[in-house]
């Protein structure tokens, strides 16, 4: 169970201890002891659903501490006029092709190499376009 199903659970417990705190107290033990059977067992599924929930944070977080990883390990970039790089792996100090996506890099970290699209150096995976941003060419 997710996270959604876990507070969907919570909730009909919500509602079933509400339904017990108005309960006609003019009514029968057994009915009352029904109603006590009835979020016991609640109780268990939201107690099931937070295991899940929680069991999805610890993947999660693990997921993330990859993903940070693999960010940080890419390759170093080179800075000409305002844009990044990848560098010519014949030599180090030379860019080459398209610039990577200064959205892209900045705000996730993720190094997008932009692609001509009409002529006009392109973000395949944020669309924004950098008319200003120079190519060079690949060894
Ligand atoms: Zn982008």
């Amino acid at each position: 169970m997710d996270i959604s199903g876990a507070l969907s659970a919570l909730t009909n417990t919500v509602t079933l201890v509400k339904a017990i705190k108005d309960l006609d107290h003019s009514l029968g033990k057994s009915e009352l002891k029904a109603k006590m059977a009835d979020l016991y067992s609640d109780l268990a599924e939201v107690k099931m659903a937070m295991v899940d929930a929680g069991n999805e944070i610890k993947r999660l977080e693990a997921e993330k501490a990859e993903l940070l990883k693999r960010f940080s390990a890419k390759d170093e970039l080179i800075l000409h006029k305002g844009y990044h790089y990848r560098a010519d792996p014949n030599d180090k100090s030379k860019p080459i092709g398209h610039a990577v996506c200064p959205l892209c890099l900045s705000e996730e970290g993720i190094q997008m190499t932009l692609r001509d699209v009409g002529y006009k150096p392109t973000c395949p995976r944020c669309n924004t376009t950098y008319e200003d941003a120079f190519v060079f060419g690949y060894p």
